[in-house]
């Protein structure tokens, strides 16, 4: 059970959650919890860290903001124990979690969970600390922005969990965002390839990164809200019966990704350098001499400087643009998708210079003034304010 920020958010809230947890235990279960910062800790930390230096050490950022969801777990085990229950809280390191030495967005590459086993044995509830974990040289590393999702997905796969609960502010997973578009509809199931595409594309639900962990670790994710009963979504292998109805799941959009034109350097050398500076790079276009790239914007400065540390290289960057994708995994065998969803901009006079696609996407970047518009006239295009789009008989 893991439980995002809001869901901690203050004192009231994070003894619900307490509550909520000692629920599961009582109805039967072994329960590992994974707790995030509490509200906006972790962004107030990295302020923080700003203001005593431009260019923090990365080593002494992670022992920061790694304290954020270890004071969560602590305030949690005083929480449950007067509750009546046992608990342990344990930060990654000592929970298991053990990771390369990339500080700030490191890699789990291997969990050693005896101690949460012992713990389990002896009728404890486990509270792990998210978004952290120690590094292969024994330093305290974290796992990128929203990690704690991966701290909750990695530990179900190593424990063999019947299923990873992400609770959160939201009742799951929609068709588009509901603040651009309020007929968006929960999803009841989505499938692992669409859901990594709608990570990748703007929806913020879950950590791209923990739903590559899930795909390939067959761990199955259920994204629901702390502040309900309510089922929400399931994330799972593709059913047939889930792509009979509605082919498409969703509208995301993203207006947080420049692109970047580079000119005077070959692939290999250019990638290699982004690689190292361990910067995601997502779309990559090339016609000519010129590549073109489009990356997140909190990678911006360390592209920068990259790119500047290139001998004879030419780079601009767009800031201009926004991301409009429409996602499904149905549309593998439906041709037609691509040329509605271009048809649509066209009425609505909407230009897209640069469009890329994967089996079950296409993703248009357009003005970034034009991307709500572009979401609402697709989403209603193909049909998702209705109530087939929500997959429920899957
Ligand atoms: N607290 C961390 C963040 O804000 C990790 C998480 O909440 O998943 O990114
Ligand atoms: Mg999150």
């Amino acid at each position: 059970m893991k439980f995002g920020g809001t869901s901690v958010g203050d004192v009231e809230r994070l003894l619900d959650v307490a509550r909520r947890i000692v629920a599961a235990r009582e109805a039967g279960n072994r329960v590992v919890g994974v707790l995030s910062a509490m509200g906006h800790q972790t962004d107030e930390l990295l302020d923080l860290a700003q203001k005593i230096s431009l260019r923090p050490k990365p080593r002494a950022l992670d022992m920061l903001v790694s304290v954020g969801e270890r004071i969560t777990c602590a305030l949690a085990e005083m929480a449950i124990e007067d509750l009546g229950h046992h608990a342990i809280s344990l930060t990654g390191s000592q929970a298991g979690i053990v990771t390369d030495t990339v500080h700030g967005k490191a890699k789990i590459v291997e969990i050693r969970a005896r101690r949460i086993h012992e713990a389990l044995d002896e009728d404890r509830i486990v509270l792990v600390a998210g978004f952290q974990g120690v590094s292969t040289e024994y330093e305290v590393t974290t796992l990128g922005r929203g990690g704690s999702d991966m701290t909750a997905v990695a530990l179900a796969a190593a424990l063999g969990a019947e299923a990873c609960e992400i609770y959160t502010d939201v009742d799951g997973v929609f068709t588009a965002d509901p603040r651009v578009v309020p007929q968006a509809r929960k999803l009841h199931a989505v499938t692992y390839e669409e859901m990594l595409e709608m990570a990748a594309s703007g929806a913020k639900v879950l950590q791209l990164r923990s739903v590559e962990f899930a795909r390939n670790h067959g761990v199955k994710v259920h994204v629901r809200s702390t502040f309900s009963g309510e089922e929400g979504t399931w994330i799972a292998e593709e059913d047939e019966r889930m792509l009979e109805k509605a082919m498409i799941s969703g509208v995301t959009h993203t207006r947080e990704e420049s692109l970047y034109t580079v000119g005077g350097v070959d692939a290999g050398r250019l990638f290699g350098a982004l690689a190292d500076a361990s910067v995601n790079v997502d779309t990559i276009i090339r016609t000519g001499p010129d590549i073109v790239f489009s990356a997140p914007d909190e990678d911006h400065a360390s592209i920068a400087s990259t790119l500047d540390a290139l001998e004879g290289v030419t780079w601009s960057a767009r800031d201009d643009l926004g991301k409009v994708s429409v996602i499904g995994a149905g549309m593998k065998s439906h041709p037609g998708i691509a040329a509605r969803t271009f048809a649509t901009l066209a009425d609505l006079g909407i230009e897209s210079p640069v469009v890329t696609t994967s089996p079950i996407k296409i993703a248009c970047y357009v003005a970034r003034n034009e991307v709500e518009r572009a979401v609402s006239a697709l989403h209603h295009v193909f049909e998702l304010d209705t109530p087939v789009a929500e997959r429920s008989h899957a």
